[in-house]
């Protein structure tokens, strides 16, 4: 394990680099005022609500709330982790990244990763090869033709062969120990207790899967029919990589690289049971199939998925199994159905497959199924009305108690407003909505005035003063000059903790852009609280004034703290139970809090 990266050396690269130029070479950028703004690359638009403030170092998607600093962007955007991003940061600065207790990652672990990567890329072209040179390939080419597939889809997708052989793979490409060694790594060959390895896949058509960036990452392998039975136990009809480095199947997606090659801007995603499937709709100019991979769909494809698109449809196969996975899918996607987001489920005849579905009915009646299937407040009523009998009180009550916790689990908004106002008509009941927090009670109207318009009646002191913190980390430098937090932290008020622990930070670091501040936060919930408020934008953006405002709300917080501790004392004194200590602090309150009295009487 590498050791950590320290707080001082994040601080500093994010005060080096400029987030713009990290943005803008990935994503082009305009310019409008202040701000810069693209479509986002994060989710399906047409009209842009990415923005990137080089004041705060700072980008924000007013569509699907993507925010962050340079760091999170190339993670999200590149695919990277923490540190890689770090790496990658401080490379473009032409810096070294120290690690804490002298322990950098060994630059041979860097170099065996990519060197992963490259042996994948090597065993995808081997592959492709042997679609079109193994004597055996040719019952491989049959079957995919029988399937109606055309050269150039295979083609798109990277469709390859397997032999029928223990060790071609191993032969060809294990030339050395390192890389045999690669080879087991990566998934390709398997190690027997005896140290002897063996190709993994044999005999199979060979699906490339590939990351963001379209880079192998594993395969999946479908066996030959063939006419003599084939007996070994890996004989099962599909097969994957098992988990690598390289490859979390409850990340990736088949086909999704593909989706985004071949399609501009995508309608839709459709979340398909095998590869052959999603080859098979493309071969029909359905471009916007995905499946996963050996597992059931976790809240991280859904994420992915709707960082793509906008609407999302699951296509099941009509029997108990494919019910239960669509319940279970539905269940994943409450948390991301946010306005403006769609999920479909569709059914296909018992019997059929997406593949075989769409060669009966043709392209477009297969696609007219898909905007007629049922939507996600549909389906999810219906499953629910269909358990209990709601035309008697009890079967209300049921589903009222089934339905209301996964409704709670959806983010705030118009759709989940309209969804607990079905579940009263159904139920005939009035319900309180749960789980309303004022942090995260936003949607796209309210964050435009609030990024246009001072908002003050909206936030309170303490929430407002992060806010201004949020927008001009300067404004510690200058409070601390005349004050200390030691009043505040008597204050016991939603979010102080909060604000102290920003103004610490300041008072340490008090050159950390916005960005770099809510770094700190990082996999944390306070850091998309923070990223919100980080939207605020003030009328007028006089820093002088700013200050004004800043002290004045930490003077009132104060003469708050001061009042509390002040009426604390006071009870005490009341009930003589006031220590020396005690007293001498309440005399000197006292004394404050007649100074201030007489100190704002009119003359
Ligand atoms: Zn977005």
């Amino acid at each position: 394990m590498a050791g950590r990266i320290p707080q001082q050396f994040i601080d500093d690269l994010l005060n080096r680099v400029d987030i713009v130029e990290v943005v803008d070479s990935r994503v082009p950028l305009k310019k409008k005022g202040k701000e810069y703004m693209a479509c986002c690359p994060f989710h399906s638009e047409k009209t842009p609500s990415f923005t990137v403030s080089q004041n705060k170092q700072f980008y924000h998607c007013f569509g699907c709330k993507a925010n962050g600093s340079a760091i999170g962007f190339l993670m999200e955007y590149e695919h990277l982790s923490f540190p890689e991003a770090i790496e990658e940061l401080a490379r473009t600065q032409g810096i070294e990244v120290p690690y804490e207790g002298g322990q950098r990652p060994d630059p041979a672990i860097k170099k065996a990763q990519t060197d992963l990567y490259e042996l994948m890329q090597e065993v995808d072209k081997y592959f492709q090869q042997q679609l079109r040179q193994h004597p055996q390939a040719k019952s491989a080419v049959s079957y995919l033709k029988e399937r109606g597939l055309s050269g150039e889809i295979a083609k798109d997708f990277g469709i390859g062969f397997a032999s029928d052989s223990w060790d071609d793979l191993l032969k060809t490409l294990g030339t050395s120990p390192e890389r045999e060694k690669g080879l087991v790594t990566t998934g390709m060959l398997i190690k027997k207790d005896n140290g002897k390895c063996y190709d993994r896949f044999r005999n199979r058509i060979m699906f490339p899967i590939r990351d963001r960036r379209g880079r192998c990452i594993a395969f999946g392998g479908r066996i030959l029919p063939s006419d003599t039975p084939n007996t070994d136990k890996e004989g099962a009809k599909y097969l994957n990589s098992p988990e690598t480095p390289l490859f979390h199947k409850g990340r990736e997606l088949y086909g999704l690289y593909e989706a985004r090659q071949a399609l501009r801007d995508i309608p839709r995603l459709m979340v398909v049971e095998g590869y052959m499937d999603v080859v098979a709709l493309a071969q029909f100019d359905l471009r916007y199939a995905v499946a996963t991979l050996g597992t059931a769909t976790t809240a991280d494809h859904i994420q992915r998925l709707f960082q793509l698109t906008t609407e999302v449809v699951f296509c099941f196969d009509g029997d108990r199994a494919g019910k239960d996975a669509a319940w279970r899918a539905l269940q994943t996607c409450l948390p991301e159905m946010r306005d403006g987001r769609e999920t479909r489920f569709m059914f296909l005849p018992e019997g059929e497959d997406p593949d075989s579905y769409i060669r009966k009915v043709g392209k477009e009646a297969f696609e007219t199924e898909i905007k007629q299937a049922s939507t996600f407040s549909e389906y999810l009523f219906k499953q629910l009305t269909d358990e209990a009998d709601i035309s008697g009180i009890g079967g209300r009550a049921k589903l009222v108690e089934k339905a209301r916790p996964m409704l709670s689990q959806m983010p705030e908004g118009i759709y989940r407003k309209l969804m607990f106002e079905q579940l009263e008509k159904l139920g005939r009941v009035e319900l309180s909505q749960p789980g309303s927090t004022g942090i995260t009670r936003t949607n796209r109207a309210k964050d435009r005035r609030q990024s246009t318009t001072n908002a003050k009646t909206q936030m309170s002191p303490v929430r407002k003063a992060i806010t201004l913190l949020l927008f001009q980390p300067a404004l510690a430098l200058a409070w601390f000059k005349k004050n200390n937090d030691a009043e505040l932290t008597k204050l016991d008020l939603p979010g102080m903790e909060l604000l102290l622990e920003v103004l610490e930070i300041l008072r340490n670091s008090p050159d950390l852009s916005t960005s770099a501040l809510i770094e700190r936060w990082r996999d944390t919930p306070t850091a998309n609280h923070l990223a919100t408020l980080a939207t605020w934008q003030p009328e007028l953006d006089d820093s002088k004034a700013l200050e004004i405002e800043f002290s004045a709300l930490m003077d009132a917080l104060k003469k708050q703290a001061v009042d509390l501790r002040y009426d604390d004392l006071q009870a005490k004194l009341d009930h003589g139970t006031l220590n020396e200590a005690e007293m001498s602090e309440y005399k000197m309150l006292l004394q404050q809090i007649y100074n201030a009295k007489s100190a704002s009487k009119p003359e």
